[in-house]
C-alpha cells in the first residue's frame, strides 16, 4: 500500500469537495489554490439532489443550508407570454423521490460552506497564493513545482489531482494540449435584492418560491431565490462573440435587452431595472480525452469536461467526480490503480449529463413548429412524468451506496 496522501491543485467546488472526500478516508491533504484569497466569483447555484446528498455525507449541507432555499418547482414559462409550460414539483415532493433535498445557493454560501468543513479538518492542509506550475512524473507517482510569489518549491505525490477549473493548466498533463472551446453563447448573471424595484417588478408576474425558466428564440432567463430568500439570481444566455476567459466585469446590459426583444414587457423591465450585469463566455471541454495517466495524475470538474451550464449540473458533476475518486482511490492498493476504472464510469455518467444540457438549449430556444412540438410534447406530460424523466439524473447515488444509507 502505498502511502495515503493527496495533492490537490484549485479549491474551487471540485477541489474542495476532494480534499473533503480524501480525508474522509484518512488520507493526507494538500490543497494548493494560485489565488491569494479565496473569493467566489459568479453568482447563484442550482444544487440538485444528487450533489446535496453527498454533500450531506461530508458534512457540508447542514453549514450551508440556513443559506439556501427549498425551491417548491422548476417551472418552464415563455418569455413573450409569461405562459407556463411545464411544471416539475421540487420541495417535499421531489425529496421524497429522490431522497435528498434540491436547493439553491449563492455560489459563495456553497465555498464558504465547503471551506468552514475544510478548515475544521486535520488531515487538510490548505495553502493558498501557490500555483501548481509543473507536474513530473517519475517511479514514485508525480514530482510537482510549486510556485508561491516565484519561489519555487517541489514536492512528491503518489497522486495529483488538477481540479483547476475549464482554463486547466493541467490536463495538458494527461491528454494532448486541447484548449477549451467558446460554444458561441455568453452568460449574463445579476442578483436584486428582493425588495428593490426588479425584484417587486419580477414578483409581480413571476414566483419567488420556485427556479423559473423563461423561453425564447434569442435568449432564456433563469430566475431564483437565493441568500434565504433575500435575493434573485438571473441568469441569461445570448448568443454572442467570445470574450476573455474570466467573468468580464459590469456591462452594458444593451445585447442582452437586444436578444430579449419580444419578450413580455414586464420581463423586459426587469431586465432592464436588474444589474449590473456581469458577463462570461460559456466555455466546454471534450469529455472524451483522457482525464488521467498511469503514474498517478487525474483531473476532475470543469479541467476534465466543463459543460454548458443549460441542464444546472457543472459543479454538480464535479461533486460526484470528488466523492466518487476518493471512494475508488480508498479501496485501490495504489492509487494509479483506480483511475482507468474510475475514468470509465465517470465519463460515461457526465457525456449523459452533457447531453440533456444541449437537448435543454435546443428546446428552450426553439422557434416556429420546433416550438410547437415542445409546448405538445410538454402539455402531454403531467408534472410527475417530467420529474420521472429526471430520476436517473437526480436519483443517482454514488456506486456502493445503499437506499438505507441515502
Ligand atoms: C452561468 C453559469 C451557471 C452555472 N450554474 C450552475 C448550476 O446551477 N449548477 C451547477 O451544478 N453548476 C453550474 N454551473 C457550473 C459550475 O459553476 C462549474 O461547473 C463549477 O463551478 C466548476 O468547479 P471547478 O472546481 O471544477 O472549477 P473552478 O470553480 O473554476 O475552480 C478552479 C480553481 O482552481 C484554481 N487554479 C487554477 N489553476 C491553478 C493552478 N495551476 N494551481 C493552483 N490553483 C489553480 C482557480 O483559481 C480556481 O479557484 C454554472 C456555470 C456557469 C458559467
Amino acid at each position: 500500500m502505498q502511502k495515503r496522501q493527496v495533492v490537490i491543485a484549485g479549491a474551487g467546488i471540485a477541489g474542495l469537495t476532494a480534499a473533503l472526500s480524501f480525508a474522509r478516508h484518512g488520507f493526507a491533504v494538500r490543497l494548493y489554490e494560485r489565488s491569494p484569497i479565496l473569493e467566489e466569483v459568479g453568482a447563484g447555484l442550482q444544487l440538485s439532489p444528487n450533489a446535496t446528498r453527498i454533500l450531506d455525507r461530508l458534512g457540508v449541507l447542514d453549514i450551508v443550508s440556513p443559506a439556501t432555499v427549498r425551491p417548491d418547482a422548476v417551472v418552464l414559462r415563455e418569455a413573450t407570454t409569461l405562459a407556463m409550460r411545464a411544471h416539475v414539483p421540487l420541495g417535499t415532493i421531489g425529496e421524497r423521490r429522490w431522497h435528498a433535498p434540491y436547493l439553491v445557493a449563492h455560489r459563495a454560501d456553497l465555498q464558504s460552506a465547503l471551506l468552514a468543513r475544510v478548515a475544521g479538518d486535520n488531515f487538510i492542509e490548505i495553502v493558498t497564493g501557490a500555483t501548481v506550475a509543473n507536474v513530473e512524473p517519475n517511479d514514485d507517482g508525480v514530482v510537482l513545482s510549486i510556485d508561491q510569489g516565484g519561489i519555487v518549491s517541489t514536492t512528491q505525490t503518489p497522486l495529483f489531482v488538477g481540479a483547476d477549473g475549464v482554463w486547466s493548466q493541467t490536463r495538458r498533463l494527461v491528454g494532448p494540449n486541447e484548449k477549451s472551446r467558446f460554444v458561441g453563447q455568453l452568460a449574463w448573471r445579476t442578483t436584486v435584492p428582493t425588495d428593490s424595484e426588479a425584484g417587486r417588478g419580477f414578483a409581480g408576474f413571476g414566483s419567488l418560491g420556485a427556479v423559473t425558466t423563461f423561453l425564447h428564440s434569442g435568449f432564456h432567463l433563469v430566475a431564483y431565490p437565493i441568500r434565504a430568500g433575500s435575493a434573485i439570481n438571473l441568469a441569461a444566455f445570448t448568443p454572442g462573440t467570445a470574450i476573455a476567459e474570466q467573468w468580464s466585469g459590469e456591462t452594458d446590459a444593451g445585447a442582452l435587452e437586444r436578444a430579449a426583444a419580444g419578450a413580455a414587457p414586464a420581463l423586459l423591465e426587469v431586465i432592464r431595472q436588474a444589474g449590473p450585469w456581469t458577463v462570461w463566455p460559456l466555455h466546454t471541454v471534450d469529455a472524451s480525452r483522457p482525464w488521467s495517466t498511469p503514474s498517478g495524475i487525474v483531473v476532475i470538474g470543469d479541467a476534465a469536461h466543463a459543460m454548458t451550464p443549460f441542464a444546472a449540473q457543472g459543479a454538480a458533476m464535479a461533486v460526484e467526480d470528488a466523492f466518487t475518486l476518493a471512494d475508488a482511490v480508498a479501496a485501490a492498493r495504489k492509487p494509479a490503480e483506480a483511475l482507468p476504472q474510475w475514468e470509465t464510469m465517470r465519463r460515461h455518467r457526465v457525456t449523459k449529463v452533457a447531453r440533456r444540457g444541449a437537448l435543454n438549449q435546443f428546446a428552450w430556444h426553439a422557434a416556429g413548429p420546433v416550438a410547437l412540438a415542445r409546448n405538445l410534447f410538454l402539455k402531454l406530460k403531467s408534472p410527475q412524468g417530467l420529474a420521472a424523466d429526471l430520476d436517473w439524473l437526480y436519483g443517482w447515488t454514488p456506486p456502493g451506496w445503499s437506499d438505507e444509507r441515502l
